[in-house]
């Protein structure tokens, strides 16, 4: 069975790059039928808070990946973890080191002036003596003295790294604490953990957590390591290029589906599709696709995607969505099937629930200023529509269409005369959605606001 995790540390929000990472893992192990767990590592008492922690599962639970059974958190584990610690330390595979910081720091100065790489040279490997008072120790691994630590990375290939190269790293502190790549190993181990689909900054890491695998007889899980999100110009993604907290994305009007399509196609493809159901993911996601090039942001893209969702989803769920966002309390009043078409017009225009929302101000609030107008007729012809529209209905979309078709055909009217009056009057600007569907939605209002238009130009 396929089990995989996502591991966030509580540092801060969860941002796209971790949600990319959640979601390749959750789809691999849902789409094999396997389990996805979610372990906070919230260890580093100095870095972490219970808000970061909360602000992850609410992401998470906004864009809906179901993790299986308890949350894991590294932090109640500490006394499993010294379990481990002392397991290897009678076995032999690990050991008490008595160096003070003052003597490593004297030991890699000197190793500077050499022109040597800054390493602890293993003086306390072997150590049988008498430990020296007052140094509380660390606890270091055994790493062995020669040989090599190989892989196969799904992402990366074969990944070598020569044993000699790795110091006798740490996996205890003197308080007592594990190391990071300690708690990592011990709880993908434990947790039975298959594959794990994470960033390639963890790459170096890797070598080490399987030294720690080894020392405690466990076996190896699979290993893809992704290349980062990069920007368009193919640099670090920064946050003005989209490197926001998931729920930055969410409060700027973008729905999960969209997001989450898009994340996947950083990194991952399948043949030229672009545009896909958690289904289709959930049949199609492996990692063995996932490509060794880092991906691009494009936040037109992501717009594209939205857009398209945005078009998916029925009038009543948006009306839902919508309540997250600035609306005007005059949508409230709107009828039933005034509020659907003008959903439906605005649907079509908008790539985000955010500028949707605006689309129904740019509507529903009546104009504060006018575009000018060219048309030396404009006053005339909006007197003669006034008057007509006394006698007419906007009750529904067909009525509007009769009464404009009539109104441009006594006057011998093009469209193209009229419209643009009518609509700077109407909403104040000559862009929006099609003048019909506005005088339908504004219905009893638009004598007003005319008249209005003809008080104040
Ligand atoms: N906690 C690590 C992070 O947030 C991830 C560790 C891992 O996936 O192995 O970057």
């Amino acid at each position: 069975m396929v089990v995989t995790r996502f591991a966030p540390s509580p540092t801060g929000h969860l941002h796209i790059g971790g949600l990319r990472t959640a979601l390749f893992n959750y789809l691999y192990a849902k789409g094999m039928g396997g389990k996805f767990y979610l372990r906070i590592e919230d260890t580093d008492l100095a870095r972490n808070s219970q808000e970061a922690t909360e602000a992850i599962l609410q992401a998470f639970e906004w864009v809906g990946l179901d993790f299986d059974s308890e949350i894991l958190y590294q932090s109640q584990r500490l006394k499993l973890y010294q379990s481990y610690i002392q397991q290897l330390l009678e076995a032999d595979k690990a050991y008490r080191c008595y160096m003070s910081k003052e003597e490593l720091e004297a030991l890699r100065e000197s190793q500077r002036v050499r022109g040597e790489t800054p390493r602890y040279d293993r003086r306390y490997r072997d150590f049988k003596g008498t430990p020296p008072q007052g140094v509380t120790p660390v606890v270091r691994l055994k790493v062995p003295l020669e040989g090599e630590i190989a892989f196969e990375d799904g992402v990366k290939g074969a990944v070598v790294v020569q044993a000699k190269e790795l110091d006798d790293f740490i996996i205890a502190r003197a308080d007592g604490t594990p190391t990071y790549n300690f708690v990592v190993s011990v709880d993908d181990a434990l947790m039975g953990i298959t594959d794990i689909i994470r960033g390639d900054d963890h790459l170096s890491n890797t070598p080490k957590q399987i030294l720690i695998y080894q020392a405690l007889g466990f076996g190896l899980p699979n290993f893809y390591h992704v290349p980062m999100i990069l920007n368009e110009q193919g640099r670090k993604l920064s946050k003005r290029d989209g490197a926001m907290g998931v729920m930055d994305y969410k409060n700027l009007g973008y729905l999960k589906e969209a997001l989450l399509n898009f994340l996947v196609r950083l990194g991952w493809s399948y043949g030229d599709q672009e545009i896909f159901s958690l289904e289709e993911l959930l049949q199609h996601f492996s990692p063995k696709e996932l490509n060794s090039a880092p991906s691009c942001f494009s936040p037109h893209k992501l717009d594209w995607l939205n857009a398209h969702y945005l078009k998916t989803i029925s009038n009543d769920t948006l009306q839902t969505l919508l309540v997250d966002f600035d609306m005007p309390p005059s949508f409230g009043r709107l009828k039933p099937v005034q509020k659907d078409i003008l959903l439906s017009a605005l649907k079509e225009r908008c790539a985000t629930l955010q500028s949707l929302s605006l689309g129904v101000h740019e509507v529903l609030d009546p104009p504060t200023a006018y575009e000018p107008l060219k048309n030396p007729e404009a006053r005339t012809l909006l007197k003669a529509f006034m008057h007509d529209l006394k006698e007419a209905s906007l009750d529904s979309l067909e009525n509007v269409q009769t009464l404009l078709h009539t109104f441009l055909a006594a006057h011998a009217l093009k469209p193209g005369t009229f419209m643009p009056v009518l609509r700077v009057a109407l909403l104040g600007k000559k862009g929006g959605i099609d003048l019909k569907e506005a005088l339908f939605v504004l219905g009893d209002q638009v004598l007003e606001r005319l008249q209005t238009f003809l008080e104040r130009t």
